[in-house]
Formats: structure tokens, sequence, C-alpha cells
């Protein structure tokens, strides 16, 4: 019995998110007193031992250059044969968006019960109950998994990272992946900013700017900050912003380390997506938003008339002033 760990990468660097989810499995491991392994899919360009620091013993890679676009069918598959071959009975994804396609598939291959948006390691002292997030945020569920093996998927910035000393045994495991079913036919990045999903700060504007003219206000703060941009559906739908940049139950879920919103209500559907944040600050000229029910700091004012003095304030404390 194992815990093996999927280390998410995004071009070949390991996400803050799988470190997340490194710190939680060995967690687990030391609480049920086994050990925790690590599995990297595809090449990698950060040197693999020191995730032995996050309390992996051994990082197990599968290398192949058909892995370099993220096939949630074929990583599937070549996560629970690895599992098998490890012999984990418990795998630890993140809830991100590999984790979200990944798990389940996972959890259907080796019929193991899943729990998605893990945000405690498990209570084992009577069974293996796991606390997740409901309705959007809104509540918690008990789950208990009965299955002999599990698979949690951790919600992103649940779970503190914790980094010690030591390195990791990195070994190459022998399992071929099976041809894909899709062929990717190009891939378009947005170049120069900051992706979304994978953002530590994010500055986002609501219908509260009155059009995107104004967006001059979170592109300044945000390029000062080096943060991803964010809307409201509001404003995607009004297409002031790219849909790509909606944020909430219908758009992108995230959970940066900041989430600076400006001009945005917090409807219910608006903060499922962002709730997760670690920070929120919000800027609102209605004290009465319901934004400000889940902001960390707010200030109530005319966004014309903050975001200037705001940037003014991040130029001169960065020196630029
Ligand atoms: C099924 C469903 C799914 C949905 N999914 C999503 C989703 O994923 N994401 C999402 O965002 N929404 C979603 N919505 C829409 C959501 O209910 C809200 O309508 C939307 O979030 C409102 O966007 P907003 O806050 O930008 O605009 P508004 O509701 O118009 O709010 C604008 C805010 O700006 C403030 N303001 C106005 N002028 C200023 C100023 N000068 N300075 C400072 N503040 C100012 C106002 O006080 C107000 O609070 C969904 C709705 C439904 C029904």
């Amino acid at each position: 019995m194992s815990i093996l760990i999927y280390i998410d990468q995004a071009e070949g660097h390991v996400k803050k998110a799988s470190l997340e989810a490194l710190s939680y499995g060995s967690a687990l491991a030391a609480q049920l007193g086994t050990t925790a392994e690590g599995l990297v899919l595809g090449a990698s360009k950060d040197e693999l031992a020191v995730l032995g620091a996050y309390g992996v013993k051994k990082v197990h890679q599968v290398s192949a250059t058909t892995l370099d676009h993220m096939d949630a069918q074929v990583n599937a598959q070549l996560v629970a044969d690895a599992a098998k071959a490890v012999g984990a009975t418990v795998i630890i994804f993140s809830n991100n968006l590999s984790g979200k396609a990944i798990a389940p598939r996972v959890s259907a291959r080796l019929q193991a019960g899943l729990v998605s948006g893990a945000v405690a390691l498990p209570d084992t002292s009577n069974g293996f109950v796991v606390r997740k997030n409901v309705f959007s945020g809104k509540a918690f569920a008990q789950v208990e998994v009965r299955t002999p093996v599990k698979v949690i998927a951790l919600n992103p910035n649940a779970y503190m990272i914790s980094k010690g000393e030591g390195s990791a045994e990195v070994s190459v495991l022998d399992i071929a992946p099976r041809p894909s079913r899709i062929k990717v036919t190009a891939v378009n990045k947005v170049s120069g900013k900051v992706p979304l999903g994978e953002a530590e700060l994010v500055v986002s504007g609501g219908r509260g700017l009155k059009g995107p003219e104004n967006w001059g206000l979170v592109e300044d703060l945000a390029d000062l900050i080096g943060a991803a941009t964010a809307c409201s559906r509001a404003v995607a739908d009004a297409h002031w912003r790219p849909h790509h940049e909606h944020v909430g139950q219908t758009g992108l879920a995230i959970a940066p380390n900041l989430y600076f919103a400006i001009g945005i209500s917090g409807a219910i559907q608006h903060l499922a997506g962002v709730n997760r944040s670690k920070v929120i600050v919000v800027v609102n000229k209605d004290p009465e938003a319901p934004f400000f029910k889940a902001a960390d700091y707010g200030i109530v004012g005319d966004a014309f008339e903050v975001m200037p003095k705001v940037i003014a304030a991040v130029r001169k404390l960065k020196g630029l002033a």
C-alpha cells in the first residue's frame, strides 16, 4: 500500500497546485504509516529530485513525446497503470483543470471511490472520511470512501505547501501510453500574459467599470503586479472582454493568492469561481454590495477615483514614481 500523487506540469514545469498535492499526499502517508510517491507524465524541465523536499521518497516518470499535449484519456490510462505497478491504494490529484479531467477516469478504471474538491486530510480514525466542498463552496460534506482504492482531487489553495529537506529518487516507469484518439492540430497561446488558471494574482473587473474603454484601470494594476486579468460574466456577455477571462460558476474557477475585484457585485455565481482565493480585495461604490461579505479587504468608493490612487500607490511602492 502506498500513495501516488499526480504531478501536473505546464510546459515542463511543476505547477504550484501539485506542490500542494505532494504536501497533502505526504502528510496522508505519514498519517497512514506508508510512503508517498509522485508521478510525472512527459518530459520535465524542472529538477524532479527536489520534489523530495515535499515529502515524496520517489518520483516515477513516464516519458514519451506523445505526452507533450495533455490528453485526459491517455493520462488516465497511464496513472491507472502506474498505480497498479507501484501498488498505490490512494491516488491524489489537484482538483485543477487536469485533475478534473483525469481523476474521474482513473477512478472508473480502478473501480475506486472518488472525492473531488477535498479540502482537508481524510479522517482515518474510523474508516476513510474526506471533507469536501459542495454547492460551489457554500457548504462542506463529509464523504466516506469505502472502496479499497481511493482517488482524491484536492482543491487548489485548500492545503498549505509544506517544504522540508530531502531529495527524491527519480525513476523511469516502463509503461507505454496507448495511442491518442485525438490529434492536436494547433495551439494558440496568449503570449506575454499570465495564464488565468495558474495565476497567483488576479485583477478582475465588472460592469461597474462601465465599458471596455476603461479596462486600463484593470490592466495597469495587473501589469504592475504581474497579475492575470479576469472579468464577470456580465462583462464577457457584453463583449467588453473575451469569454476566456470570465470567472465563476459558468466560467473558470480560480484560486489565486490575491483576487482584486473592481466594480463587481459579488453575485453567488461569480463567487462560486473565486471564493477559494486566499485574499479578496473588493472595490465597489455600493457599501451593500454582496462581495464585501466575502472580502478580506474592501474599499467603498468609485472605481474611477479609487483605482488611479491604488495604481499610483503601487507604482510608488515599486519605486516607479
Ligand atoms: C445560471 C447563471 C450562471 C452565472 N454564471 C456566472 C459566472 O460564472 N460568473 C459571473 O460573474 N456571473 C455569472 N452569472 C451572472 C451573475 O448572476 C451576475 O449577474 C454577474 O456576476 C454580474 O456581473 P457584475 O457584478 O459585473 O455586474 P453588476 O451586477 O451590474 O454589478 C456591478 C457592480 O459594480 C458596482 N459599481 C457600479 N459603478 C461603480 C463604480 N463607478 N465604482 C465601483 N463600483 C461600481 C455596483 O455597485 C455593482 O455592485 C450567472 C448567472 C446565472 C443565472
